[in-house]
């Protein structure tokens, strides 16, 4: 990194981690804040942390204890919003990450949202159903304390879904008192879930993947996708390419990495994924040995759709693809963005390219509100316009100024984020 940063005495130095990756991205961007620079600061500092014991009881009778976590980073725009995530590797400087990403993110596409996120450190994967509910139930019961409607809103990330949301709504409302669907998003749609909420990220990282290849003079159809990971991003951005015509010629996901020059048939490895827990042993392709290999895989577009810090300054120089699309939060770190950069590949920063998600969510949240719902049609005409308008305002400002997607992202957001706290004035 080349700034020495003040780290915060909750982390300890080998922690900074993806927070230390935000922090470098806040600086690039704070020569083009103008007078507002004064405020950047703000954006340094989480506005809350919560870290919260869950014990359990698990099916043996014996008490597991995991600890969990709720940052709010910003709500000068709105509540905190963003989901929650259960990974045996989450720590605190993610979870800080991930929500100066949402508030980050929020701004950019103009929803009225700060950011937030939250976790559990646990493989969810090791508990069984009555165990992931107890944890579930017992870590909203925690945070309960700083999220709601109009508070902060979360909803579903990395291995957490509809199921989790219904249980994380059940128990606020009956904490509550009353049922309060609007308390996260993502939820069943029988509860006040939204149509096209479950497809949204992956629908919003395809409607930018078409808007970048029309940029660059590249036809969707006939295109080679590389996609990392296979859930509820990857998975569906990769079925609506190859919807689209794209062939998928290499996919990865925690297990396996599949490749086929020809394409892979994604509906079948959908249910070869869903049927055995991953995409390994699917016939229809070639295995890699290598996990590293997928990073060199011909391909005209990449998709990291997984978790933090995968291209770096080591594997960046190895990859031929001329667009990256960061589904994924935060897939790059900044050494490699430069590198990327000099190459000239396009990279769609996350904050635009897996924003479809938290678009629907507010739209999810709105529908909640006011009890009336949209069809998915109008959902989807209307999440593609906002992903359209945000990409092309943010290509016009990275030309007009001559910086990347990711910093014209950052300028677009954190303007708006620190022309709110400028205008709200600090308090008393
Ligand atoms: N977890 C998703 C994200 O990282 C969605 C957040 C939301 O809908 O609040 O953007």
């Amino acid at each position: 990194m080349s700034t020495q940063h003040e780290i915060p005495s909750y982390l300890t130095p080998h922690e900074i981690g993806p927070w230390g990756v935000y922090l470098e991205q806040i600086d690039r961007v704070t020569p083009h804040l103008g007078s507002l620079a004064r405020w950047v600061e703000t954006l340094k500092r989480p506005k809350r942390i919560l870290v919260v014991d869950v014990p359990i009881e698990r099916d043996d009778g014996t008490i597991a204890h995991f600890e969990g976590y709720r940052v709010q980073h910003n709500t000068s725009r709105g509540p905190g919003k963003g989901g929650v995530r259960f990974h045996q590797d989450v720590t605190l400087s993610e979870v800080m990450a991930l929500a100066a990403w949402m508030t980050i993110k929020n701004a950019a596409v103009n929803v009225p949202y700060g950011g937030a996120k939250g976790g559990i450190r646990v493989n969810p994967k090791l508990l069984s159903e009555g165990e992931l509910m107890r944890m579930t139930r017992r870590y909203t019961s925690e945070i309960n304390i700083i999220i709601g409607p109009t508070k902060d809103i979360p909803a579903p990330d990395v291995n957490t879904n509809e199921k989790v949301m219904a249980w994380m709504m059940d128990t606020y409302s009956m904490n509550q008192g009353s049922t309060a669907s609007g308390v996260v998003t993502g939820k069943p749609i029988s509860l006040g879930g939204s149509l096209g909420r479950h497809e949204a990220t992956g629908r919003g990282v395809f409607v930018v993947g078409c808007e970048a290849a029309a940029k660059r003079g590249l036809d969707i159809r006939g295109a080679r996708v590389a996609v990392q990971g296979f859930g509820n991003v990857g998975g569906i951005a990769a079925r609506l390419f190859a919807e689209a015509g794209a062939r998928i010629v290499a996919v990865q996901d925690h297990v396996a990495t599949l490749v086929r020059e020809g394409g892979i048939d994604i509906p079948a490895l959908q249910a070869h994924s869903s049927a055995h827990g991953s995409i390994e042993g699917f016939s229809g392709a070639d295995a890699l040995k290598e996990r590293s290999q997928f990073w060199e895989v011909d391909c005209d577009i990449m998709v990291p759709a997984a978790l933090e810090q995968q291209i770096t300054a080591d594997n960046a120089n190895r990859i031929r693809a001329s667009i990256i699309l960061e589904g994924a939060n935060g897939p790059t770190t900044p050494a490699a963005d430069d590198i990327l950069h000099d190459k000239g590949v396009l990279i769609v920063p996350d904050v635009i390219a897996n924003a479809g998600g938290v678009t629907v969510s507010y739209f999810e949240w709105v529908q909640d509100f006011s009890s009336f719902f949209w069809t998915e049609e109008e959902i989807n005409l209307r999440l593609t316009r906002i992903m359209r308008e945000a990409f092309a305002a943010i290509w016009q400002l990275a030309e007009e100024k001559q910086v990347s997607l990711r910093t014209a992202a950052f300028i677009v957001a954190c303007t708006r984020v620190l022309r709110a706290r400028e205008m709200r004035g600090l308090y008393p």
